[in-house]
C-alpha cells in the first residue's frame, strides 16, 4: 500500500519515525522497540537512512522489512542521494522491492563536510523523479514548517518543495516544530502555492534539556515562550522535565487535529514507552 493511500480515510494518520541501532550494536536492539511499537498500531512507521556508510544503510533496509513482514505495519524507508548514488539507488530499490516495502521517503540528506556527497542526484526532486520512474512506490518528501535552513527566504523554498512534490511527491513529512502557528502558515502558503498531496506534521517531544538544544541547533526550530518557560523550570529535573515535555507534545498534537492536519509523525527517538503514552492520550481526539 502507497501511504498517500492511507489519507481521507475520516481519521487523522499516526506515524512513528525509528533509526537504526549504532553500527556497534546488533539489529536485533531494534526489537525492543518496535515490540513496544505495534501495539498501539501507527498507520505506518519510517527508518532513517543513516550518513555513516553503507553497515548503516544496510540495516535501514533490513529494519523497513522486518516492520513489514514481521509486524505487518507498512513501513517507508529513508533513502538520501547524498550518501547513495545511482547504483546504490537501483540496489536499494530491488531489495526493498524484494522485502516487499513500498514506500520511500526521498531525500537529499545533510552535507556532511567529512564526507564528500555523492553526485548523481543534487536535490530530492531529483531523486522523486528517479525513483518514479524505475519501480511502482509510494513516494515521500521532506518539508521544512520554519524553512529549509540553507534556503535564502521561505518563497523559494515552498517553490522548490512544489517542484518536488509535480516530480512525483505523494506525502510530505515535516521537519519538527514547536510552534503550532509556524506550522498552520506553512501549510497555508503550501495550499496557495498549489500543493495539495497530505502533509504530516513531525512532532518530537522534548524530553531532557541537552537532547532539545541538540535537535534545535541541528535543525533551526524556533522555541515558543511556553516551551522556553517548561525548559527554565524543569531541564534540571529529568523526571519533570520528560512529563512536561510529553505534555507539551499532546497539547501540540491536539490543537493541530483541531486545526485539521492530515496526519501526525511521531519521532519516537526509540522510545516506545513515550509513544505508547501520547498515542493513547490522542487515540479519541484522532478519531473525531
Ligand atoms: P531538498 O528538497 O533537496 O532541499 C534542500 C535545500 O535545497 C532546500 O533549501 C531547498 O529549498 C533547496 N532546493 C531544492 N531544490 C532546489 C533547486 N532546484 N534549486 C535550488 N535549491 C533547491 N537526513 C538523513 O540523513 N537521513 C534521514 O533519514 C533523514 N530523514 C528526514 C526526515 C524528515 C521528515 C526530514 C524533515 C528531514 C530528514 N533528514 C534526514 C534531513 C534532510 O536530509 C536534510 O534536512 C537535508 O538538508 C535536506 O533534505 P531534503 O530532502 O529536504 O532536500
Amino acid at each position: 500500500m502507497h501511504i498517500s493511500q492511507l489519507f481521507g480515510q475520516g481519521r487523522t494518520v499516526f506515524s512513528c519515525e525509528v533509526f537504526p541501532p549504532k553500527a556497534t550494536s546488533p539489529v536485533d536492539t531494534i526489537y525492543r522497540t518496535l515490540d513496544g511499537l505495534k501495539d498501539i498500531r501507527p498507520d505506518f512507521i519510517s527508518v532513517t537512512f543513516g550518513a555513516g556508510g553503507s553497515k548503516v544503510n544496510q540495516t535501514t533496509r533490513e529494519i523497513a522489512g522486518i516492520i513489514q513482514n514481521q509486524y505487518h505495519i507498512t513501513a517507508m524507508a529513508h533513502l538520501t542521494c547524498v550518501a547513495a548514488g545511482r547504483a546504490e539507488v537501483d540496489e536499494i530499490l530491488a531489495q526493498l522491492k524484494e522485502d516487499g516495502v513500498d514506500n520511500v521517503l526521498a531525500l537529499r540528506g545533510d552535507i556532511n563536510p567529512d564526507i564528500p556527497p555523492k553526485t548523481d542526484f543534487t536535490h530530492a526532486s531529483d531523486l522523486v523523479t528517479y525513483i518514479r520512474t524505475h519501480g511502482d512506490f509510494g513516494i515521500s518528501a521532506a518539508c521544512y514548517p520554519e524553512g529549509h535552513l540553507e534556503s535564502p527566504d521561505p518563497v523559494s523554498d515552498i517553490l522548490h518543495l512544489k517542484e518536488k512534490v509535480d516530480a512525483g511527491a505523494q506525502h510530505l513529512v515535516s521537519q519538527l516544530f514547536f510552534d503550532n502557528e509556524d506550522f498552520f502558515r506553512f501549510l497555508e502558503r503550501c495550499r496557495i502555492a498549489g500543493i495539495t498531496v497530505p502533509i504530516e506534521a513531525g512532532i518530537m517531544p522534548v524530553l531532557s534539556k541537552s537532547s532539545i538544544q541538540r535537535m534545535v541547533s541541528l535543525c533551526g526550530a524556533s522555541m515558543p515562550r511556553k516551551l522556553t518557560r517548561i525548559l527554565a523550570r524543569y531541564g534540571d529535573h529529568p523526571e519533570a522535565m520528560r512529563e512536561a515535555g510529553i505534555a507539551y507534545a499532546i497539547d501540540q498534537i491536539s490543537d493541530l487535529i483541531a486545526g485539521g492536519v492530515d496526519g501526525i509523525h511521531l519521532y519516537t527517538m526509540n522510545n516506545p514507552d513515550v509513544a505508547r503514552r501520547i498515542a493513547e492520550s490522542i487515540s479519541s481526539i484522532r478519531a473525531v
